[in-house]
C-alpha cells in the first residue's frame, strides 16, 4: 500500500486514547498545531512529486505512561512535572500519521500484547509469532515489556524497534559483552541494538540518531507584533517546579538580576505562593503550553538557573524573540558527579544547562556564563538589554531551510528527515561529506569535530577503519593491531601503534582516553538542523 500524506489529524487524536492527563497534553498539542502539520505535508508532498513510499504499519507503545511501570508522569503533568517527554512523543505521532503510515498508539501492557498478538492469560508467547508491524517505536520501559513478553520473537524483530531515549545510549553501554567486562553496565541495560535505533530528544551523540520534537515557528505577522510589544526589562525563569529556587548561591546572582529586570516565574503551587520563590517574583503559575508561549513574546530574557537539563522550553524562548541565559558548569555534570545522570548509559559531560543552545544556537540567542562571577554576569544582564529584539534567525536563511535556529521545525526538512530515516538507513549521508580528522589525546570525537565546525557521523566509521585511512591523514603505523574498543580507530602515540575496530557496534563518536588520538569521521551540517548535512537532500 502506498503512504499518502494526511492533513487532517482527527483520526490521530482518536488513536491516541484518553482518560490519563499526559495525553489530554499531548492531544491539545497535536490540535493546535495541525495546520502548521497539514503545511509541511502539503510542501513535502509537493517536493517529493509521484515518489512511491510504502505505508508502513507502525505501533508506538509509549512505555513510560503505562502502570505497569508505575506511570510517575501522568499525575504530575499539571503539577510542574517534566513535560519534554510528551512534547516528543506528540511530535512523533503527528509526524508519522502525517507522513501517511498506517498507526497504532498504546499505553498499557494489555493493549501492547493484544496488539502483539500475546495470547490472553499468557505471560509471554514461547514460540516466535509474525509481527505485524514493520516498526515499533517505544521507550526503556517499553522494551522492557516486550522483552517479557514476546519470547523469542523479541530477538527474532529486534532491527524493527525504535527507542525513544532523552539522554542517549553510548556505544560502549549498548554492547553487552563490552559493557560487561569494562564496568559500562548500567541499569538500564546493555541491548546490543544498533547504535541508530537509539533517538534522543537533542543530538547528544550521533551515534544515536537525533529525534528532536517540534518547535513553533512564527510567522511574519506575529513576528512584526512582538517586536513591538517587548518590555526590555522583563525576565522569566526557566523551571516549573518550585526545587529549582532552592539553588546554593542564588541569592547573588538573583540579586543582580532583580536590580535590573522584573523577574516573572511560571512555577506550580497549590493555594499559596511556593516559599522557595522570593516575593519580588512575579509568579504566574504553571501556565498552559499555548499561554507560556504567549508570555515569552512579552520577555526579553529566559534565564535557567541550571535544572532542568535540555528541555524544549529555551528553544520555545528563542523563537518567541527571547535572549536565554544559562550557567555554565564548571567542573561539567555528568554520571560521575550529578545523581541525574548517575546510572544513565552515558559518559556525557555536560557543560552547562543546556548544551545544544550553548553549541549549536549560541549568541547573539543564547549566553552561557559563570553564575559565580558577579561581573560578568551582571555584563550579561546589561548586554542583553541593550540587544535589539530579534524574534527571527540570524539573517535570511537559504531557501529550503528551516526559519529558525531550532531543532525541528514541523516543516519539510524534518519530514524528509524522518522519511529518510525510516526508509532507507545506511545509505544516508552521501560519502562526500566525510571529513576525516586525528583528536588530540584526551578527545572525543564529538568535541573533535565541533571544533572544526562540524558533527561526528559515525556511519562513516568504516572508512576510517584501514590501515589506508591513517596512511591519507599521515599517520605513521610502526603496527596495526585490531581489537575491541569504542574508541578505536585510534593512534597511540608511543609506540606508533594503530589500532583498528574489530567490532562495528562500537564505533562510537563518544569517548576519549588520554592515550589515544582517535580517528575521527566528521561532516558539515545546517545551521539549525544538524541532523543534515549541507548538501544531502
Ligand atoms: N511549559 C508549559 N507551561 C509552563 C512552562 C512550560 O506548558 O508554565 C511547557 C513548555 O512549553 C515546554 C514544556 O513545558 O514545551 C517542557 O518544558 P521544559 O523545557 O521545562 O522541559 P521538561 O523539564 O518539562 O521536560
Amino acid at each position: 500500500v502506498q503512504a499518502v500524506f494526511r492533513s487532517n489529524l482527527s483520526h490521530l487524536l482518536e488513536l491516541m486514547g484518553s482518560g490519563k492527563e499526559s495525553l489530554i497534553f499531548m492531544k491539545k498539542r497535536t490540535k493546535r498545531l495541525t495546520a502548521q502539520w497539514a503545511l509541511a505535508a502539503q510542501r513535502l508532498a509537493r517536493k517529493l512529486g509521484d515518489i512511491r513510499r510504502d505505508q508502513k504499519q507502525i505501533l508506538v507503545h509509549i512505555g513510560f505512561l503505562t502502570e505497569e511501570s508505575g506511570d510517575v508522569f501522568s499525575p504530575r503533568v499539571l503539577k510542574g512535572g517534566p513535560l519534554g517527554e510528551m512534547v516528543q512523543w506528540a511530535d512523533i505521532l503527528a509526524a508519522l500519521y502525517v507522513l501517511g503510515h498506517s498507526l497504532r498508539v498504546t499505553v498499557s501492557l494489555k493493549e501492547l500484547q493484544s496488539n502483539l498478538g500475546v495470547p490472553p492469560g499468557r505471560g509471554s508467547c514461547p514460540l516466535t509469532m509474525p509481527l505485524p508491524f514493520d516498526l515499533i517505536y517505544t521507550d526503556y520501559h517499553g522494551l522492557q515489556q516486550m522483552k517479557q513478553h514476546m519470547g523469542l520473537s523479541f530477538k527474532k524483530y529486534r532491527c524493527r524497534i525504535r527507542v525513544i531515549d532523552t539522554f542517549g545510549t553510548e556505544p560502549a553501554y549498548n554492547h553487552e559483552e563490552y559493557a560487561t567486562l569494562h564496568g559500562y553496565r548500567t541499569n538500564w541495560g546493555y541491548w546490543n541494538l544498533n547504535p541508530k535505533q537509539f533517538m534522543t530528544m537533542f543530538p547528544h551523540t550521533p551515534d544515536n540518531s537525533f529525534m528532536g520534537f517540534v518547535s513553533e515557528e512564527l510567522n511574519e505577522t506575529e513576528k512584526q507584533l512582538i517586536k513591538g510589544g517587548k518590555a526590555s526589562n522583563m525576565a522569566v525563569v526557566y523551571g516549573k517546579e518550585a526545587s529549582i529556587w532552592k539553588l546554593q548561591g542564588k541569592e547573588k546572582f538573583l540579586g543582580i538580576l532583580s536590580k535590573y529586570m522584573e523577574v516573572h516565574g511560571t512555577v506550580y503551587y497549590e493555594s499559596q505562593r511556593p516559599p522557595e520563590v522570593p516575593a519580588f517574583v512575579k509568579n504566574h503559575g504553571l501556565l498552559p503550553q499555548p499561554e507560556f508561549q504567549q508570555l515569552l513574546r512579552k520577555a526579553k530574557l529566559f534565564i535557567g538557573f541550571g535544572f532542568p537539563y535540555e528541555g524544549p522550553a529555551p528553544l520555545e524562548a528563542i523563537a518567541n524573540g527571547c535572549v536565554f541565559l544559562q550557567s555554565r558548569f564548571s567542573p561539567p555534570h555528568s554520571s560521575l558527579n550529578h545523581e541525574f545522570f548517575r546510572g544513565k548509559p552515558t559518559s556525557r559531560e555536560v557543560f552547562s544547562q543546556h548544551p545544544y543552545a550553548e553549541n549549536f544556537i549560541g549568541k547573539p540567542h543564547v549566553w552561557t556564563v559563570d553564575y559565580n562571577n558577579s561581573e560578568e554576569f551582571e555584563a550579561a544582564i546589561k548586554a542583553i538589554m541593550r540587544t535589539q529584539d530579534f524574534c527571527t534567525a540570524p539573517g535570511p536563511a537559504p531557501p529550503g531551510t528551516p526559519q529558525s535556529p531550532f531543532v525541528v521545525a514541523p516543516n519539510a526538512t524534518h519530514l524528509e528527515w524522518a522519511q529518510n530515516a525510516s526508509v532507507a538507513p545506511g545509505a544516508w549521508p552521501p560519502t562526500h561529506s566525510l571529513r576525516a580528522w586525528l583528536a588530540a589525546p584526551g578527545r572525543a570525537c564529538t568535541e573533535a569535530c565541533l571544533a572544526h565546525g562540524l558533527v561526528c557521523e559515525p556511519a562513516f566509521f568504516p572508512f576510517l577503519n584501514g590501515r589506508d585511512a591513517f596512511r591519507k591523514l599521515q599517520v605513521p603505523c610502526d603496527s596495526t593491531e585490531s581489537e575491541m574498543n569504542h574508541l578505536y580507530p585510534a593512534f597511540a602515540q608511543p609506540g606508533q601503534e594503530c589500532y583498528l575496530q574489530k567490532e562495528p557496534l562500537l564505533f562510537s563518536c563518544a569517548g576519549s582516553s588520554t592515550k589515544y588520538h582517535r580517528l575521527c569521521p566528521c561532516r558539515d551540517f545546517r545551521k539549525g538542523q544538524v541532523a543534515l548535512c549541507q548538501g544531502c537532500l
